[in-house]
Order: structure tokens, then C-alpha cells, then sequence
């Protein structure tokens, strides 16, 4: 099954956004648990994350992503910037539970000269702050550009922050196309070989999510910029490969190009056809 998505406004509740998914061709999304810069978040309606959780019992919605604010930073220098990231982590996982068994993304942070070794010892603690036993979401590590001093640009950092922790079992990796890309993997003309290095790195069973972005700049820029898919330095055909590559298969795969609904509806129709295509030709 190919589960196809794209990041939604969270403002109208989980059922709304389940819909706006279907309404585009969309059977997974993320979302944003709150204000991307940070604040309070809305409490959440049972009746309303229930509705949600119906029409994933249903088949019509997989697992679906929330992302963390990305201004939270989980090895930040400051006590007082690492208690924000804590309380939001520890809150957001909480209230994750009102739709059980989804992904909570989140950027590992940047260490802030403190060193790299230090960042990773940090993010664990974090996590082993915010996370509880018995709890149903799973925790994506994200792929990062390697941008200034952000934790996650390797493979092998990711790794040793799920070494570190005390709940591993619930953690993953999401991965993102234009951040790996732009930290130096050449996912765009060797898409087997960077899966192996990942493979062999973390262990292709903790790849739980895709972010689909074609990027502005050439790999190993460590930028991060997003662009529309094929208008990058990635190209249409790599999103090709990667939605029919067998390990990626089945993982929810989401678009954060930059688009309005009407453009990430044109994203996911190519996708599908060039999909079915692909389907029919197998035959
Ligand atoms: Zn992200």
C-alpha cells in the first residue's frame, strides 16, 4: 500500500484533517501539535480524535504524523530553553495518546557548541523525560540538513541517540528527502546505496516515515530548503524510485513542499499515477 500525505493545518481538529487527506487523494498527514514557534497547545476533544481513529480502523487513513514545534530544542544550552522542550515533548506525547498507535516527529536539535557528543547525551535525556511506559506513539528522530550545529545530519548520530535511550523500543527514524540530500547522501542518484549506509547504521526496521521534498540546493549544501517535487536538484524520478523502492513500501510518505492544498492534490495525482503505471507494468 502506498500511503501518500501532505503537512495540514491543525486548526480545525483531527476529523477535519482526516477529510481535507481524502479530500485530496491523501490517505495519511502531519500536522503540527501545536504553534510551530511554540505556546500553548488547544485541548484536545475525545469525540473529535475518536472520529479520526474511526476512519483509521476503517482503512481510509494509515498512521498518521504529528510534528513538533520546531523551535523546541531538545540539547539546548539553557536550562530554561531544555525545561520548554521537556514539557512540550512530555505534553504533546500525553496528548498523542487520545489517537494511540501514531508517530510523534521531531527535530533533534542543534548543540549550540556544546559539541556533538554532548548534544546526543542531552537528547536522550530529553527523551527519557518526555516518554513514558506504556506509551502507544512512536518517537521519529528526524534526518537533519547537518546546518550549522544541528545533531542528526549523520546516520550515525541518530543511532547513538537510540543507544542512549532508555525506552528505544519506542523510538524511529523519519526521513527527509531534501535533509539528506543536502547533508551529503546521494539519494537522488543512489538511493540502494544510502538505504544500505542506513541500514547498516541504524537498522532499516526503525525507518518508520518519509518527508518527501525535492530541494534548492545540491547535496551536501547543508541547507535545507524545500522545493516543489521534480523543480529541484533532486528530480522527479528520484520520488519515482523511492515510492516503489520495496523498503520504503507501505511507510507513510509526506509531502512539505512548498505548496497550497490545490499544489500538494497535483503532488499526490502524479505520484498515484506514475504508481499505477508502475502496477500495470508488472503485470
Ligand atoms: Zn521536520
Amino acid at each position: 500500500m502506498l500511503y501518500l500525505g501532505c503537512h495540514l493545518s491543525s486548526s480545525k481538529g483531527f476529523a477535519a484533517m482526516g477529510r481535507m487527506a481524502l479530500s485530496i487523494g491523501a490517505n495519511t498527514f502531519q500536522f503540527f501539535t501545536r504553534n510551530p514557534r511554540g505556546g500553548a497547545a488547544k485541548e484536545i476533544v475525545p469525540a473529535d480524535a475518536a472520529a479520526l481513529v474511526q476512519m483509521q480502523d476503517a482503512g481510509e487513513i494509515g498512521r498518521i504524523v504529528a510534528h513538533a514545534p520546531y523551535t523546541l530544542n531538545p540539547c539546548a544550552k539553557e536550562e530554561k530553553t531544555l525545561e520548554f522542550a521537556r514539557n512540550t515533548m512530555k505534553d504533546d506525547l500525553r496528548r498523542m495518546e487520545y489517537v494511540p498507535g501514531n508517530y510523534y516527529n521531531f527535530h533533534p536539535g542543534s548543540h549550540v557548541g556544546q559539541g556533538m557528543d554532548e548534544g546526543i547525551r542531552k537528547i536522550a535525556e530529553t527523551l527519557d523525560v518526555a516518554m513514558f511506559d506504556g506509551q502507544t506513539t512512536t518517537v521519529l528522530l528526524e534526518t537533519m540538513a547537518g546546518k550549522g550545529t544541528e545533531v542528526g545530519g549523520r546516520f550515525c548520530e541518530l543511532r547513538q541517540i537510540i543507544d542512549r535511550v532508555s525506552r528505544p523500543d519506542q523510538l524511529g527514524v523519519c526521513l527527509d528527502t531534501c535533509h539528506v540530500n543536502d547533508a551529503g547522501y546521494d539519494i537522488a542518484g543512489s538511493l540502494d546505496a544510502v538505504l544500505e549506509e542506513f541500514d547498516r547504521e541504524i537498522g532499516l526496521s526503525r525507518l518508520r516515515a518519509l518527508h518527501l521534498n525535492d530541494s534548492k540546493n545540491p547535496s551536501a549544501s547543508h541547507k535545507d530548503r524545500h522545493e516543489r517535487l521534480g523543480e529541484g536538484y533532486l528530480g522527479l524520478e528520484a520520488f519515482y524510485r523511492i515510492i516503489e523502492h520495496p523498503a520504503l513500501r507501505g511507510l507513510p510518505m509526506i509531502l512539505e513542499t512548498p505548496n497550497e492544498l490545490p499544489g500538494y492534490e497535483a503532488e499526490i495525482a502524479l505520484l498515484r499515477e506514475y504508481d499505477k503505471a508502475a502496477d500495470a507494468n508488472k503485470l
